[in-house]
């Protein structure tokens, strides 16, 4: 089965627009639509039709381009079922545990709640990619919209869990600000020092910093690290549980 085409293009000032093309079946779907403009440009581009939306969470940022694109191809809109009443025009309700298939692809649903209450991650599990949305960031995690501490570190470690080559899409580029928070809380972190100079390399020439892999989050990423005894001693938590520690990094990422 020939490998699935994904591009990942800039959008908004912050945020990434992901196309996932499978060339068998010809069938092509958007991550997220942050902005209808620049996704119709990369459909132009590359020449494929819009024929689905996944949509991971309700926030504007990434549904802004629902109600055109699918007014304008008629594509299919998937969203979790949680968040039903704030996306537009589903035609597709997932939840945990749902899976369904793209062109002889599997699509795994996971809810991730915490950042939003629905949050849901798509995880291919044959194509070794899993599709964020605002969960976990390069170096980062979403903010705690609707959710606690304890729940996003739940949502958190089912990413932790999944395969570590597993190639990681998220909805944002804020790599080099969260490095720097990383690099505050667990400074003696030689993989995580590594780690922000390719950053500011990849960022000086306006290149993306994701995708990234779960080993690299693992080794490198501090809301991944509670269990850090560098990160405890920073914070002054040692031995606490690893859900306290996970709450107090994210209420200091807020404040840094
Ligand atoms: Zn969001
Ligand atoms: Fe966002």
């Amino acid at each position: 089965m020939p490998d699935l085409i994904i591009r990942q293009f800039p959008c908004r000032s912050d945020n990434y627009g992901v196309l996932v093309h499978e060339p068998v079946n010809k069938l092509t779907a958007a991550i997220d639509t942050p902005d209808p403009a620049p996704i119709r440009a990369e459909l132009a581009a590359q020449g494929w039709a819009l024929t689905h939306i996944f949509t991971t969470h309700h926030h504007g940022d990434h549904t802004a381009g629902h109600i055109a694109l699918k007014s304008e191809t008629g594509c299919k809109i998937i969203a979790p079922e949680k968040e039903a009443g704030k996306i537009p025009d589903v035609d597709v309700n997932v939840s945990e545990g749902s899976a369904f298939d793209f062109g002889g692809h599997q699509v795994r649903v996971i809810e991730m709640p915490g950042h939003t209450a629905g949050h849901v991650t798509y995880w291919l599990p044959d194509d070794g990619v899993a599709f964020v949305g605002d969960t976990l960031f390069s170096l980062g995690c979403g903010r705690l919209f609707e959710g606690d501490g304890p729940t996003m570190w739940a949502s958190l470690q089912k990413l932790m869990m999944l395969p570590p080559e597993t190639l990681v899409y998220c909805g944002h580029e804020y790599s080099k600000a969260n490095a720097a928070f990383a690099l505050s809380v667990e400074p003696g972190n030689a993989m995580l020092q590594q780690r922000a100079k390719e950053i500011d390399e990849l960022r000086a020439k306006n290149a993306a910093t994701v995708p990234f892999t779960i080993a690299a989050e693992l080794s490198q990423n501090p809301f991944l690290r509670p269990d850090s005894l560098e990160i405890q001693q920073h914070l002054g938590m040692s031995g606490h549980p690893l859900a306290t520690i996970f709450t107090e990094l994210r209420r200091l990422k807020n404040a840094f």
